[in-house]
């Protein structure tokens, strides 16, 4: 098969011709239709997630047709079904975590395109009891980003609890996904770009958002909560900033660069600031079911295989409206 690999951090993904690989015990063998691409990849091949497997396939948006079983699997899933693998690859379902309904905490959990080769290649196994049944009103490539970006975005959401007024700090694959379905909600939607960006406004507005405008202007009145999905650690105080007392700033990414210290005056007054860790099984579950009911319609730019790179350096550059999707169906029998 054919495969992006990364091999060591910081340098180019290289196209290479690998085995097939097999599916273990409790796993399943896909061919993949897609992969969306998400800022995590960058943060992995940028080295500031430190401990990938090597070399590596990236990439845990995948939608893959089951091409074979292993051994153990119960039936879930069975040849010919087309399911999507998210981040959470794989958990020990026995530590403290997992026996509390905390599995995106495992202590052993394995990711999807991390510890478990992923979806920037033309076939790749994974564990069936991780694999989601994907709506059937998505088709493969619009449906690879509510994966990752919609499901870690919707856990994200999810904390911001009935908050009505809630801001969006970058305006990438997550917000505009979470930016339909908190209006379907009956949410109020405060979009922050980076300054300047008046395309990416008038996306933001296009899509339900009642404000658009830049991160470094505060928004017209007082937030209720705010999710900070770039990876910037200045916008944490800037977002603490416009939200109103009682509410929670949530960090949604896997990475972001250093907080700076802030006035403890930004925090009093029982305002919160969390971070948000993976997902669980039943985010994606509970996830898949509302987008599908909303229906969330993505924006993606498709990419083939062998130009990952070049999605990467689209997702980089900030300038993508909605998703980058590398694809791989068609260019197979
Ligand atoms: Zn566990
Ligand atoms: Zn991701």
């Amino acid at each position: 098969m054919r495969a992006m690999v990364l091999e060591r951090p910081r340098t180019p993904l290289v196209l290479r011709d690998l085995a097939d690989p097999e599916p273990g015990e409790g796993q399943v063998l896909l061919r993949v239709l897609a992969c969306g691409v998400c800022r995590t990849d960058l943060h992995i091949v940028d080295g500031e997630l430190t401990k990938p497997k090597l070399p590596l396939v990236i990439g845990h948006q995948i939608v893959g047709v089951v091409e074979a079983v292993g051994a153990v699997v119960d039936g879930s899933v069975t040849v010919g079904d087309r399911v999507g693998v998210p981040w959470l690859g794989w958990t020990d379902g026995s530590c403290r975590y997992c026996t509390t309904e905390r599995e995106n905490l495992c202590d052993a959990a394995r990711f999807t395109g991390y510890d478990i080769d992923g979806g920037y290649a033309e076939r790749c196994v994974a564990n069936a009891q991780f694999c989601l049944a994907i709506p059937e009103n998505y088709g493969d490539v619009e449906a690879a980003p509510l994966l990752c970006a919609g499901m870690i975005g919707y856990r994200s959401f999810r904390f911001t609890g009935d908050a009505e007024r809630i801001g969006f700090y970058g305006f990438g694959a997550a917000a505009h996904i979470l930016t339909q379905v908190a209006v379907h909600l009956g949410r109020r939607v405060f979009a922050f770009t980076r300054p300047g960006d008046t395309e990416g406004q008038s996306f933001a507005r296009d899509l339900g958002a009642e404000w658009a405008g830049s991160s470094d202007e505060p928004p017209p009145e007082e937030l209720d909560a705010a999710i900070v999905f770039a990876p910037v650690g200045p916008l944490v105080p800037v977002a603490l900033r416009a939200v109103a007392k009682g509410g929670v700033v949530v960090c949604g990414g896997i990475h972001m660069s250093d907080i700076p210290s802030f006035p403890y005056e930004l925090l009093w007054g029982e305002r919160v600031v969390r971070s948000v860790a993976n997902l669980t099984r039943e985010d994606g579950v509970e996830f898949l079911r509302l987008a599908s009911e909303v229906p969330v319609r993505t924006h993606v730019e498709a990419f083939p295989l062998e130009k990952a790179d070049q999605a990467l350096v689209a997702v980089r550059s900030g300038r993508l409206r909605g998703s980058a999707v590398v694809t791989l169906g068609q260019r197979l029998p």
